[in-house]
């Protein structure tokens, strides 16, 4: 009998991955291209591409894809499958399941990217022996999925667990990328920290700071980096270590607010940010949550799966069909 096999998606801010596997998860083959957002059809003509030059690759046929998981950051409709005015992406609405089922007769799963990311946590990563598992993602924006007493939370719309749009700051000082302000992925996200780092530089005192980072200012900061921060950091940068703290303060208080909503026994953390500098996210969270979470501290680490996270919950959405 022929294994069945399955499409994972990740669509993310720059990419779109595509993945065909067997029905033990393992990846055959992948491929990506840079995320094609010309029109509202142009991410489901991509995947559909994609999908059939890995079934020629591997030297099998469409027809025997049973299913397709569909990950992507939100807001999405996920019975209808498709997205609906996407942080990262300039369209209203992007079909994906219509577009796909026809093409492939196979059905098509849409999922939030932090939900893929955390079920792909608790089936192949740290959370296999956990019922209350968290993930949470610092990357391009912040975003998070939540199994809660062994049940994925999935909402009405399937975007629950948006933690990234947690307000952080009442004063509301720096403005989201989903049009409000005040949210910890407006402060602490990789495309916000340049914005971030500049307020603070435009409001501090220049005789009360130096080194590299101070005198940057200058430069007005056109080609600024989240990554260029955490390297000045890492160079003992004094005002860029007092940036890095006070980012992992308010990262903690992000974590706090997700303990106290889903009571986890473990958070795991992903995201290039993440990933990149773990010696500056992981530990000034895990130093900071106590001051503003209730709740008994979870358990807190950088995921195992690296940043295949999203790929893999895909890939269990592709071969199940479904989120029981
Ligand atoms: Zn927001």
């Amino acid at each position: 009998m022929v294994d069945k096999i399955a499409l994972g998606v990740d669509i993310g801010a720059t990419w779109v991955r595509v993945a065909l596997a067997d029905s033990n998860a393992d990846i055959l083959a992948k491929n990506k291209e840079p995320i094609n957002t010309e029109d509202e059809l142009g991410i489901s003509r991509q995947i559909e591409k994609l999908g059939t030059q890995l079934c020629e690759e591997m030297d099998r046929e469409i027809s025997e894809i049973s299913g397709i998981g569909i990950a992507s950051a939100g807001p999405m409709n996920r019975d209808e499958g498709h997205l609906v005015s996407p942080s990262n992406i300039p369209l209203e609405l992007v079909p994906l399941a219509k577009p796909l089922e026809s093409k492939f007769d196979a059905e098509v799963e849409l999922i939030n990217d932090g939900v893929s990311a955390v079920l792909a946590e608790s089936k192949y990563g740290a959370g296999e022996n956990y019922d209350n598992l968290v993930y949470i993602t610092i990357s391009t924006g912040i975003g998070g999925g939540a199994i809660v007493d062994g049940n994925l939370l999935i909402g009405k719309n399937g975007n629950a667990a948006e933690v990234g749009h947690f307000t952080i700051d009442e004063e509301e000082k720096l403005k989201c990328g989903c049009g409000r302000s005040g949210h910890w992925e407006a402060y602490c996200s990789g495309s916000n920290i340049p914005g971030f780092v500049q307020w603070k530089l435009e409001r501090c005192d220049p005789a009360e700071v130096e080194g590299p980072l101070a005198k940057a200012k200058e430069k007005r900061f056109t080609s600024f980096q989240a990554k260029d921060l955490f390297d000045y950091a890492r160079n003992g940068d004094p005002l860029a270590l007092n940036l890095v703290e006070e980012i992992g303060r308010l990262n903690a208080i992000g974590f706090a607010a997700v303990t106290d909503a889903y009571d986890p026994e473990l958070i795991t953390i992903g995201g290039g940010v993440a990933l990149n500098n773990p010696e500056f996210i992981l530990e000034p969270i895990k130093e900071n949550i106590s001051n503003h979470t209730q709740n008994e501290v979870p358990k807190i680490m950088i995921t195992p799966l690296k940043g295949e996270n999203v790929l893999y919950g895909a890939i269990a959405m592709g071969l199940s069909h479904s989120l029981e």
